[in-house]
This record gives structure tokens, sequence and C-alpha cells, in this order.
């Protein structure tokens, strides 16, 4: 398990990252933890020439509110999301995912950039982002752009990444009132991925009747995915049991889920059923509360 060999360079601004990106082309990675890439290294599954260490550049870190947005940097740890006040505060579902990712050495180690890019079908960011119509600003040598956090997973460690584009940081807009949020996943017990993970919004109207809602799901298809038919099946609608059950029949519609050692795919269908009506009933009675 030792990784062949590499050279090395910790680039000090966004813009050197970039450059060493355009130098040594497909030779180069980006590494920020190291807590998905080393493990390829190691298992020689990838041999990159190079790595570009992005972890020191001042300007992916921290987290702030700017007109209803909260903006966290890539290099934000999922130890420092799940611990900030500000986060806590603003957008308790993402706090409440990253406490469930992995181990503490891994929540120390791993960066929310890190994990959106890699885009491991079962990694849990994905769900929460895409119900809380997250953006994703990255940089490359043609400037920057945004991309919508829905249509960012394109497929298994797939991405709208283009090449020598750096993730720099994440946008989600601040929930109003009467909205609960709650991510529920099942997980694999050795590493704590989502075998399937639910994240569910419901916004309640004065009439008491969902007036939004939106469940992003990851673990269940080759991407995590926005579960529309779930979505538009409760809207309008009383946040009954009955209504729940029913929207969350659709969690798997015109999905495709996949088999490892953990779930076959009717079982994976089966959970996503389940942990949508679990999470959409939390995050109703939540915003009933
Ligand atoms: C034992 C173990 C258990 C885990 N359990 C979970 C879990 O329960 N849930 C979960 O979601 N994850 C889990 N993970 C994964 C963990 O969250 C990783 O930290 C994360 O997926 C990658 O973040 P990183 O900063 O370590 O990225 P790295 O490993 O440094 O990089 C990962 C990939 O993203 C690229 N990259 C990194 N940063 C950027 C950037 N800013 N812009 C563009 N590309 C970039 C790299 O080139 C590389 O291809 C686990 C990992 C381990 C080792």
């Amino acid at each position: 398990m030792i990784p062949a060999g590499f050279d090395y360079r910790r680039a000090e601004t966004l813009e050197e990252a970039i450059q060493l990106l355009q130098e040594h082309g497909e030779e180069a990675k980006i590494i920020s933890g190291g807590h998905s890439l080393l493990p390829i290294l190691k298992a020689r599954l990838a041999q990159p020439g190079m790595l570009v260490d992005i972890s020191r550049i001042p300007a992916l870190s921290g987290i702030l509110e700017e007109e209803q947005i909260l903006i966290i940097g890539a290099l934000t740890t999922h130890h420092e999301i799940e611990s900030s006040p500000e986060v806590r505060k603003l957008c308790p579902l993402l706090a409440e995912t990253a406490a469930q990712i992995g181990d503490v050495q891994v929540r120390n180690r791993g960066t929310i950039g890190g994990s959106i890019s890699h885009a491991d079908p079962a990694a849990d960011y994905p769900a929460p982002l895409i119900a809380l119509d997250a953006e994703f600003l990255v940089t490359g040598p043609d400037g920057a752009r945004s991309n919508r956090a829905e249509n960012f997973f394109e497929g298994t460690f797939e991405t709208a990444l283009r090449p020598n584009e750096i993730l720099t940081s994440v946008h989600i807009p601040i929930l109003g009132r009467r909205t609960g949020a709650s991510y529920c996943k099942a997980a694999q017990q050795a590493s704590g991925f989502a075998v399937c993970g639910v994240a569910a919004l419901v916004e309640l109207g004065d009439d008491g009747l969902v007036s939004k809602a939106s469940v992003g799901i990851t673990g269940v298809a080759g991407a995590a995915y926005r579960a529309t038919p779930v979505e538009e099946a409760i809207a309008g609608k009383a946040p009954s049991a009955e209504n729940i059950e029913a929207a969350a029949a659709y969690a798997a519609d015109d999905i495709v889920p996949f088999e490892d050692l953990y779930a076959t795919p009717e079982f994976r269908r089966h959970l996503a059923e389940v942990w949508t009506r679990r999470a959409l009933d939390r995050a109703a009675r939540m915003a009933g509360s």
C-alpha cells in the first residue's frame, strides 16, 4: 500500500495553483485534505506525477454570511462545519450532516471542497446541498463561474468541473421561517458512508400546508440527485403521515439504484423510500414547531 512516486508543490495562491495545474496537465492532481485521494494513491488506482497542494491557500478558507447567503470556503473541514456557530445557526442541516461523516480523524482533515469535487456516490454533502439549492463557485484559467449543486454531480466520481478548475466556495441560501430541514441516513457500518442518505426541507404556509419541499438523495444512484417527483407529490398538501408516505414512494422513481457489498438495487430502492419518509416527517415537524 505504497503510492507510486510523485512530485509535490504547495501553492500559496489560487493563481499559482491554477498555473501549476496548467503546466502539468493530466499529470497533475489537486490535494486538499487527502482523505479520499491518499487511499486511491496507496491502492495505485491513480498515479499522478504531480500533487498540487491547495490546503494553505487563504482565499479558500472561511465561513461568512453575505446578503442572506452562507458562504463556506472549499478548505473548510467537516469538523469546522459541524462545530461552527454560524453554520449551526444559519444552516443547521449542513452542521448535522457534517457531524455524521466518517470518524473524528476524517472530519478533522477532510474538506467540503474535496468531498464535493471527489463526487463519491455515497458521500453525504451532496444530498443537503442539492436540497438547499446551493451553488458551487469554481475558478479556472478562464475565470470564475457558478454551478448549481443539482447539476454538478454528473456521475460516479464525475462532476461539472472542467480541466484545471478549482472549487473555491459553497454558497447556501439561508432558509426562511417555518422551514424545517433534516438529514437521515443508513450508514455503512465501517466507514460511515451513506448506503442511503436523504436530506429533506419542508416549508409550511400560514395555512399549515406544505408550500415548498425539497429532497436530495445520495448513496442510491451513481450520482446524488434531486427527488423532484417526491417534491411535487407533497407540495400543497398537509404534512400528514399518509401524504408523506405517498410522496416518499416516488423517492427512487426513474432511478437505477446501484449494487455493491452493502445493498442490492431492490434494497436501496426500499431504503430510499423509508428514509425519505423519515426525513420529510422530521423536517415537517421542525417546520411546525
Ligand atoms: C475512513 C474514511 C471514512 C469516510 N467516511 C465518509 C462518510 O461517512 N461520508 C462522506 O461523505 N465522506 C467520507 N469519507 C470521505 C471524506 O469525507 C473525504 O475527506 C472527502 O471525500 C474528500 O475531502 P478531502 O479534502 O480529503 O479531499 P482530497 O482527498 O484531498 O481530494 C479528493 C479529490 O478531490 C479533488 N479536490 C480536492 N479539493 C478540490 C478542490 N477544492 N477543487 C477541485 N478539486 C479538488 C482532488 O484532486 C481529489 O481528486 C471518508 C473517508 C475515509 C478515509
